[in-house]
């Protein structure tokens, strides 16, 4: 078992139970917040308390397609994607192999980070959208590269079955591994305004079956989509908590180029928030989450040449500090609104 210490030296401000292990969320040990950066359970420091060590994910395009761009449930996708599948466009568009990717990926993480151990994240598209065969041959390809310790693959939850979820789950006993479900929204009507394809129920049942076999969840959801406001979005965050999913990646809406969301921008049928209202909303809905979710992303990175709107998120940084200071100047952390025995307070 991981030894994890908590935060020593730190203001102690509070205190909570968190559950880990080696490859999920098994044990229990005490924890405290004092500092900005310990105000929420963040993914560096969760793969810290797993390897002892930094841990880079590596994105990849393995040239797969998505049914909500094929035909099969629709060819515009999600107002929101574009012509990369949300991802690096390494195999589709210029076509690199997996391996090239890989090796691409991991001699870039050693000299940005020092990082000798990777994640195998499975990006672009519907991860899952193949046949068995084809997606254990692709997952094995990923995870034999030397200093490969996880697999995380991204997909929809209308495209996990209980072959699919299997095989995943069966590189749990070697390998930490996630299942990076869309969800994006916990309104059937929102899902329906930005053509997801599927609903909300679809989403919990793909969670219900991913943890029957054992496999940690991350949620994939986006605040400021077109008609929420801000009670419908902290009604996501109860959402998610009321799932116990493991980890969520969050990040404001932003319009690229190509997309169907760029055209009702363009039309003015959508306004993009402002850094200031998403940091807010932002803080409210890790209020809102169990303070054991690993948060793995808090803020979106598109690529600048395809941004449209709006510009701000092209500077992390400075989104990343204002979330910092905010939480600091609210004194808030991940979970501060949920009582004891996980109530929400308001
Ligand atoms: S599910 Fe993903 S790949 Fe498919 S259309 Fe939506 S964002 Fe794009």
């Amino acid at each position: 078992m991981t030894n994890f210490e908590g935060n020593p030296g730190k203001v102690l401000t509070w205190s909570f139970e968190i559950r880990c292990s080696i490859f999920g969320i098994q044990f229990v040990r005490a924890s405290s917040y004092g500092s900005s950066s310990d105000r929420y359970r963040s993914y560096n420091s969760y793969l810290r308390e797993i390897f002892g060590e930094r841990v880079q994910k590596i994105p990849l395009d393995a040239g797969f397609t998505c049914p909500n761009r094929d035909g099969t449930l629709s060819r515009g996708g999600c107002v929101y994607c574009d012509q990369r599948g949300s991802g690096s466009g390494a195999m589709t568009h210029r076509g690199e192999s997996l391996e090239e990717q890989i090796v691409k990926g991991k001699d870039w993480a050693r000299r940005k980070y020092g990082a000798s151990k990777f994640i195998a994240y499975f990006q672009s598209f519907t991860n899952t959208y193949a046949p068995v065969p084809r997606l254990r041959d692709l997952y094995e390809r990923a995870l034999k590269h030397e200093g490969v310790v996880g697999l995380s693959v991204g997909t929809r939850p209308d495209c996990v079955d209980r072959e699919v979820l299997g095989l995943l789950a069966s590189y749990k006993e070697d390998f930490l591994v996630w299942l990076e479900l869309g969800l994006q929204s916990a309104h059937d009507s929102t899902l329906i305004e930005i053509n997801r394809g599927h609903d909300v129920a679809c989403f919990d049942r793909a969670v219900a079956e991913a943890h029957a076999q054992g496999l940690n969840v991350c949620a994939h959801v986006i605040l400021g989509l077109p008609g929420e406001n801000r009670e419908r979005m902290m009604e996501t965050a109860r959402h998610l908590g009321g799932l116990a999913i493991e980890g969520v990646k969050i990040h404001t809406l932003y319009v690229v180029k190509g997309t169907l969301l760029a055209q009702i921008y363009e039309r003015e049928e959508y306004r993009c928030l402002e850094r200031e209202e998403y940091v807010e909303l932002l803080l409210d809905f890790l209020e809102r989450l169990p303070p054991n979710m690993v948060v793995q992303r808090l803020t979106g990175d598109p690529l600048p040449a395809e941004l449209v709107a709006p510009v701000w998120v092209r500077e992390k940084n400075q989104t990343l500090s204002l979330i910092a200071r905010r939480f600091e100047e609210r004194d808030t952390w991940q979970g501060k609104r949920l009582g004891n025995g996980g109530r929400v307070l308001g």
